[in-house]
């Protein structure tokens, strides 16, 4: 175990989520000057999205993708079908009761349950529970409808208030499940339960407006596309991401270099002594403290990219810079991470240590230092290609080992 982990960011995630709400609201602000030619189109948008997203679900057997777009179009045809009446009506009162409550809770639901793909029982379950919400709740309505919304209103009631319709505890409810949401979003900090959270908020926003004109075909449509953006996101990632250090693999990295065509310097960085490191402390410590190094590695400066080349190498690129520029920003990095105590379990001696040395602790975490060796080259009349410039960068790194470690060396 390594204490003081990946500093991940959930802004990048977000933002293209934040990016649509914003451009809904501003839809929404707006909607007065709609042409009548778009207005057909809007209505219909949320269903053929959801089509969309949910064949982008099934190929990639993403449940929570699956779940969070099927409830949107439940959530859109329900207020298309059933609220568009004045809410003293009992039987709009009742649906619109029931979504302020069970859609949430749903999906606070499918975000809370790890995704295991589509057959896992997890999602049989899940699947089962939102079918038998909506069937209990046509069901009872039908078998005793006055008596259950008479309950309902007891603590529902939803009231008007300048244009918003809100019922105190419904609006304290969604309150509460949004933040347990934002709470599991900044817990695993992934762009998937970046998507949910938003999809969550899009679906909610127009139940509280429902008097604003065409505000659930805006904000339906949004939650439609946040999934869709999530679902496409996640396969970019799961293609170009590696797993273990959240940072671009190869396939992006020989991509990138592709697509440069200017001058540029390539540093090729690798961990001193690792396979002493792993030998000592177990293969799992050696993987947490390669992704603690790998998110040192992401704060240089100077503009470099990051990709990890495979093992505990990685590349480093600099697209406007030549390679005496780029060793000052390399030889900060290199510092930055040699100056890191990094606080590792040991979990080898654990299992050695007797019952009264693990209750001292006196074994449990110690403080190891790490370092890495650099060695960088450029882009030359002579070396035009990428292999043969990851191949100078590579020979400039054997320097580095060889002069004792721990330094840059330029190629
Ligand atoms: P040097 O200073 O010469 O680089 O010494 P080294 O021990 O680091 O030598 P080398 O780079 O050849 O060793 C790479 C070691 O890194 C081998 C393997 O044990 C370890 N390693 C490679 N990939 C991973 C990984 O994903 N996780 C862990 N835990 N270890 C890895
Ligand atoms: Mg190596
Ligand atoms: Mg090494």
């Amino acid at each position: 175990m390594v204490t003081g982990m990946t500093r991940q960011r959930i802004i990048p995630h977000l933002l293209p989520s934040l990016v649509l709400l914003t451009l809904a609201t501003v839809a929404t602000l707006f909607n007065q000057q709609l042409q009548p030619q778009w207005i057909t189109p809007l209505i219909w948008s949320p269903y053929i999205l959801v089509i969309i997203g949910a064949a982008l679900a099934l190929q990639f057997a993403k449940r929570q993708l699956l779940i969070s777009v099927s409830l949107t179009l439940v959530n859109y045809w329900l207020i298309r079908h059933f609220l568009q009446a004045p809410i003293d009506e009992p039987q709009v009162r009742y649906v619109y009761t029931l979504l302020v409550i069970g859609l949430p809770v749903l999906m606070l639901l499918n975000q809370s349950v790890t995704e295991r793909g589509l057959t896992h029982p997890n999602s049989v379950v899940i699947a089962g529970l939102a079918s038998m919400t909506i069937g209990i709740a046509s069901a009872s309505y039908i078998l005793n409808g006055a008596a259950l919304l008479q309950w309902l209103d007891q603590y529902f009631l939803p009231r008007s208030y300048d244009g918003l319709l809100i019922s105190s505890n419904g609006l304290l409810l969604s309150v509460l499940l949004l933040t347990l949401s934002l709470a599991l979003l900044l817990w695993h900090k992934t762009t998937i339960h970046a998507g949910l959270f938003c999809v969550m908020l899009a679906n909610l926003i127009p139940l509280y407006c429902l008097d604003i004109a065409y505000i659930s075909s805006i904000f339906c449509t949004t939650a439609v596309l946040i999934a869709l953006a999530t679902g496409i996101k996640t396969s970019h990632d799961l293609a170009y991401r590696d797993p273990l250090t959240g940072l671009n693999g190869r396939r992006k990295l020989f991509e990138r270099l592709a697509s440069l065509s200017r001058r540029y310097s390539l540093a090729m960085l690798d961990i001193d002594h690792f396979k002493k490191f792993n030998d000592t402390y177990g293969h799992d410590v050696g993987d947490d403290v390669l992704a603690m190094v790998a998110s040192k590695i992401a704060e240089v400066r100077g503009g470099g990219e990051v990709f990890r080349y495979g093992g505990e190498e990685f590349t480093l690129i600099f697209s406007s810079r030549n390679k005496e520029d780029a060793k000052a920003y390399l030889d900060e990095v290199r510092e930055l991470i040699a100056n890191t105590p990094f606080v590792v379990r040991d979990r080898s001696k654990r299992k050695t240590a007797s019952a009264e040395q693990r209750n001292k602790g006196s074994q449990r975490h110690k403080k190891v230092q790490i370092t890495v060796s650099i060695g960088v080259s450029e882009y030359s009349a002579e070396q035009t290609k990428p292999e043969q410039i990851i191949k100078a960068a590579d020979k400039a790194l054997y320097r580095a080992k060889e002069q004792g470690r721990n330094c840059v060396i330029v190629g």
